[in-house]
């Protein structure tokens, strides 16, 4: 989980070329003195497009359970502790460009990459992924890397798909065992996949893109009047390339 948050007041070309003391040396010293709870493994920032305004992305609450409410507020307490621990960092550091910097915002909320997911009528593996498997059912395409944020705590690894290279999402992934229920489409992040696959599937224009496919596949399944699991996937691909989507097969 992380809890994203803003810094303003930052001369952030001052800071950009300062990159090499807050992403060395200087941060991991300064983390290895136990200055920082968080176990990321570096700062990982963007620009925003705000006059002096910095993104962070960076803090990173492992081992607490996203579907516990009171986990939750741990992790959100734990998160803001982090911001404000990095604030400190700049300070004491005496990072350049952030003399004035000031903790303009927390996220109303910690994001969660990862919880609940659909035991489905196919699961998606990291595997299938990395083979750029072409499902017959293929309702949606991606080729995002394997972006995993180390649940145990330091590290992130990646997968990078090679250029022009693709993998397919098939339509059983979006949709429960029909034993399960018939009613039931998932779309987004929660599809079934496994953690490698979720860590690909999970970003945003793919969500986007399950979300299209799942309303498709919803009307047709009611126009056909069938369980999710009957309705006709070449209509739904079929609408879904007609509207100009790209399913990869
Ligand atoms: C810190 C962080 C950074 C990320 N960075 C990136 C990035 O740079 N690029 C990228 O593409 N992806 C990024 N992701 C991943 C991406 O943002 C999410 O995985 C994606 O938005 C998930 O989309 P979704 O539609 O599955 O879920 P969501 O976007 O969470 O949508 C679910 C919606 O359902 C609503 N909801 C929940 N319960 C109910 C209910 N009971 N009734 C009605 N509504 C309800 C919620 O309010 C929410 O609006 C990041 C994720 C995190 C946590």
């Amino acid at each position: 989980m992380t809890l994203c948050f803003r810094v303003g007041n930052v001369d952030k070309k001052r800071f950009f070329e300062a990159k090499p003391l807050w992403k060395g040396e200087l941060y991991d010293k300064w983390k290895a003195a136990g200055k920082t709870s968080n176990p990321r493994e570096n700062v990982l920032v963007f620009d925003y497009p705000a006059e002096g305004v910095l993104h962070f992305n960076t803090t990173r609450v492992v081992k607490l359970d996203p579907t516990d409410p009171f986990d939750l507020t741990r992790a959100e307490m734990e998160a803001r502790k982090q911001a404000a621990e990095l604030m400190s960092f700049f300070r004491e550091c005496e990072i350049p460009g952030t003399e004035k910097a000031e903790l303009l915002y927390t996220a109303p909320s910690i994001g969660v990459r990862e919880s609940r997911m659909l035991d489905g009528e196919y699961t998606l593996t990291g595997k299938d992924l990395r083979a750029c498997t072409r499902f017959d059912d293929a309702v949606a395409a991606g080729n995002y890397d394997i972006d995993i944020h180390n649940p145990e705590g330091s590290g992130t690894s990646h997968y990078y798909f090679p250029n022009g290279t693709w993998y397919t999402v098939p339509y059983r992934a979006l949709i429960p065992k029909i034993s399960d229920c018939r009613n039931l489409i998932v779309a987004g992040r929660c599809i079934s996949v496994d953690h490698e696959a979720q860590a690909s599937i999970r970003i945003m224009p793919i969500c986007t893109t399950l979300g299209e496919a799942a309303g498709v596949a919803a009307s047709v399944s009611l126009d056909e009047n069938v369980p999710v699991q009957r309705a006709s996937v070449g209509r739904i691909r079929k609408i879904l390339a007609e509207s100009g989507a790209f399913t990869g097969i």
